[in-house]
């Protein structure tokens, strides 16, 4: 039997299996990873699965290979890391200009941690019923400036008035699984409210016995979509993995940057003051955003911190 790991305490998982859900856990020995990790399985995992005796809970027997993950290192003493979740098709980001305003530095450290984990992105403003204002159109527009010629789609909806879902959200997530991440406040509960029916988010409680003292709020779960796709909410995240980003890759992670990279007059450049950097010299020519390559610089200021 194969399903989808949908929700995890860490002990106990949520499988779906077709449109059942089973309890299922590990038992025994299972297959060291590469990496050293908290969690040997994660939401969004495809396993195998055996019937346990009562036919009703289930062992996992085996992991099918993961076409990708995103990980968060537990602390920055250990070399631990924690799977948030895998097989990842996309990843939504939603921010808002007002209430809160989310800054355009946080938006590229969430792009930095979706390039490099190779899953394309696209920005979704909520709140769009709020921006009312010249200077906050304008600001809606540089944003879409900014980020759709380097290929981040940017949609813009309002999740209290269920303007842009249809038309906009839907076909997004169709047939695919999709991470969704924002601070909180910009309304991620909100449109998971418009996407999923309720009755699916509040009884799909692991068995209680099962769940005691565990907490399951910082796990990622992951919900289906009745017309197809599934969502993959992830609570409290705020950035993930870019600590575990080498100064030298990061510029790798800023697609504009990219081309450029090997045109700097010294191979190891860093893109901050070295002569002949042709990064610097496109952001003084206009080939790439400033506001971007300031997110660059802070960046890579704070990975210094962690030296
Ligand atoms: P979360 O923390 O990201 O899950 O955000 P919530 O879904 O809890 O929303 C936070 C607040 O923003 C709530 O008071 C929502 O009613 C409100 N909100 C959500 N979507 C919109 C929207 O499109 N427009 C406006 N004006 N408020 C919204
Ligand atoms: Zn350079």
């Amino acid at each position: 039997m194969e399903g989808r790991v949908v929700k995890s305490t860490g002990s106990w998982y949520l499988v779906e299996v077709g449109e059942k859900l089973i309890n299922a856990r590990l038992r025994g020995k299972f297959k060291k990873s590469e990496l050293k990790l908290t969690n040997p399985i994660a939401v969004g995992d495809y396993v195998s699965l055996v019937l346990e005796k009562d036919q009703e809970t289930a062992i996992i027997a085996d992991i099918l290979p993961r076409e990708n993950y995103i990980i968060r290192k537990s602390t920055r003493k250990t070399n631990f890391s924690h799977i948030l979740a895998s097989n990842i098709d996309q990843a939504m980001l939603v921010i808002t200009l007002l209430k809160p305003r989310t800054s355009l530095g946080f938006i590229d450290r969430f792009l930095v941690s979706t390039e490099s984990f190779r899953i394309p992105a696209t920005l979704v403003v909520n709140k769009a019923d709020l921006i009312k204002k010249e200077k906050d159109k304008d600001f809606l527009k540089d944003i879409k400036e900014i980020y759709e010629p380097l290929g981040y789609p940017v949609i813009t909806i309002s999740a209290l008035q269920e303007e842009g879902i249809p038309d906009k959200i839907l076909p997004l997530l169709e047939n695919k699984t999709t991470l969704m991440a924002g601070h909180s406040g910009v309304g991620k509960s909100t449109l998971l409210n418009l996407l999923i029916p309720e009755a699916q988010q509040h009884t799909r409680e692991i068995s209680n016995f099962t769940s005691k003292g565990v907490h399951t709020t910082t796990f990622a779960e992951m919900f289906t979509l009745p017309n197809g796709g599934s969502i993959i909410d992830t609570p409290g995240i705020k950035e993930f993995g870019i600590l575990d980003i080498e100064e030298e890759e990061l510029s790798h992670y800023f697609v504009e940057m990219r081309k450029y990279l090997g045109q700097c007059k010294y191979n190891n450049c860093k893109h901050v003051n070295e002569p002949g950097c042709k990064v610097v010299e496109m952001v003084e020519k206009g080939g790439i955003n400033p506001y971007r390559y300031d997110s660059y610089l802070k960046i890579l200021m704070e990975e210094d911190t962690y030296r």
